[in-house]
């Protein structure tokens, strides 16, 4: 069965980026009947913060990426949180050392750091010189007074090796080139990034790495790892990053595509979904606009391209509006309310909002456009653009339209269609310029639902006052 697991460091609120890693292994596990593991890597203790876990972790939720294995919910390889599986990684070192795999290193981050330094200044890679494993007793007992607390390190004997990426295709890499003999234990006696996701992986019985391409350098340690540890090497496929607006790749730094963000601004969480598939991967027919089943079904990791793509603002925005104008009224009405009520933005009468948010639904890409558009629902108002209620043309317009109303009055509900008709024959101008005054006058917007719509919700008592404040502006 296929097992996968997003591994996220509870060490910042989670981005666009670090999503679409999560996204594209859940939807390679629900396409292939696998299981979606999430597993938090938690050993920084100094940047680990219990509030980025619960917000990862709800966001997660809000998106529909809900685990089948992982915190709260458990599952035969737990616990799922890398802080309370200290104990297993130490078995795993020791056993590394006690087969000559790994040694005690008593090279001090300060030397480490100098050989850094050099290897700068010379414009080589900065390669550790696996000193460290030919000390002598001597060397290590003076080193030991000293209070030189030994990291561990692994043994790199075998530096070549090679890889089939599902998304890059083949890869080799070099190690002795790269780095040497690499930590695995810290000298506070906390294991190393490397040593957890390779014991984890190998007990959780992860089948393939989806992960981001910033990990591409870090898969030949874990191979050589689960090698010497007699652990079979999952299959890997490593996403190209995605870039912000400046070209530069998404990070926790950008709090502008953090998914806390877009849960402000009001998008639905599938047509995010929907939205962050498609950077990096394109659906076979074509057709970008996606519902959560589809996605689900029609999704293929094999055809994500290893060329980096760039987030598109307005291109999200288009997909999230196309999934509004999918909705029906009652679900469209339900999301709304439920975004207007969890931001605190439902300021006004629930019954009120509820009858007119409808008429929204085709005009607006994001629910935080709404607020603007419910001051239609305000007895007063500012005019976005007070110019075309000045003109004489306009001035025309108001004056036939309460006209007519005073007509209209007699009957017993507001017909849009007469009251246009009526209209018409008064005035001198037709088509935008009919248009533009009447809905600055009655909304006091330039853009917004069809008049058609507002009018039957605002109702005759509220147009005739509108077009008579309209009159005196
Ligand atoms: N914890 C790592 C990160 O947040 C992910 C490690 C992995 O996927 O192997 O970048």
């Amino acid at each position: 069965m296929i097992r996968v697991r997003f591994a996220p460091s509870p060490t910042g609120y989670l981005h666009l980026g670090n999503v679409r890693t999560a996204l594209f292994n859940y939807l390679f596990a629900k396409a292939n009947g696998g299981k979606f593991i999430l597993r938090v890597e938690d050993t920084d203790k100094e940047r680990s913060r219990k509030e980025y876990l619960e917000s990862q972790k709800e966001d997660l939720l809000w998106m529909g990426l809900r685990w089948d294995e992982g915190p709260e919910v458990d599952g035969p390889y737990g616990p799922y949180l890398q802080s309370e599986r200290l104990e297993i990684y130490r078995t795993h070192i020791q056993k590394l050392l006690d087969e000559g795999k790994a040694y005690y290193c008593y090279v001090t981050e300060q030397e480490v750091e100098e050989m850094k330094h050099l290897a700068k200044l010379e414009r080589r890679p900065p390669h550790f010189d696996n000193r460290g494993r030919n000390f002598t007793q001597k060397e290590i007992e003076e080193r030991k007074t000293r209070g030189v607390k030994p990291t561990v390190r692994f043994k790199i004997e075998h530096p070549e090796l090679s890889l089939h990426d599902l998304v890059r295709g083949d890869v080799s890499f070099n190690l002795d080139e790269m780095v040497g003999d690499f930590v695995i234990q810290r000298a506070d006696g906390m294991p190393t990034f490397h040593m957890a996701v390779v014991v984890d992986d190998a007990f959780m019985k992860i089948t393939h790495i989806i992960r981001g391409e910033d990990h591409l350098s870090n898969t030949p340690k874990h191979i050589l790892l689960q090698r010497a540890l007699g652990f079979p090497t999952p299959q890997y496929g490593h996403l190209s990053l995605v870039h912000g607006p400046g070209g530069e790749p998404l990070s926790k730094r950008l709090s502008s595509v953090s998914v806390r963000e877009f849960r402000k601004a009001g998008y639905l969480p599938y047509a995010l979904c929907n939205y962050i598939s498609l950077l990096g991967w394109a659906p076979p027919e074509g057709h970008e606009i996606l519902k959560w089943d589809e996605l689900i079904h029609e999704f293929d990791l094999m055809k994500v391209s290893k060329s980096s793509s760039n987030f598109d603002q307005d291109k999200l925005n288009w997909v999230n509006g196309e999934h509004l104008r999918l909705l029906s009224d009652q679900d469209f009405c339900r999301y709304a309310m439920t975004y207007l009520k969890i931001q605190g933005l439902l300021t006004k009468d629930e019954d009120k909002v509820h009858g007119i948010l409808p008429i929204f639904k085709d005009n607006i890409q994001r629910f935080d456009q709404l607020p603007s558009r419910l001051e239609v629902l305000n007895d007063e108002f500012p005019y976005e653009e007070i110019h075309c209620l000045q003109t004489p043309e306009g001035r025309e317009v108001v004056q036939a339209a309460l006209e007519v109303l005073t007509v209209q009055a007699a009957q017993p509900a507001l017909d849009y269609q007469a009251f246009i008709d009526g209209i018409k024959p008064k005035v001198k101008v037709k088509g935008k310029d009919l248009f533009h005054p009447l809905r600055m006058a009655l909304t006091g917007k330039l853009n917004g639902p069809e008049l058609k719509r507002i009018f039957p919700v605002l109702g005759m008592e509220k147009v005739k006052k509108r077009l008579e404040q309209a009159q005196k502006s």
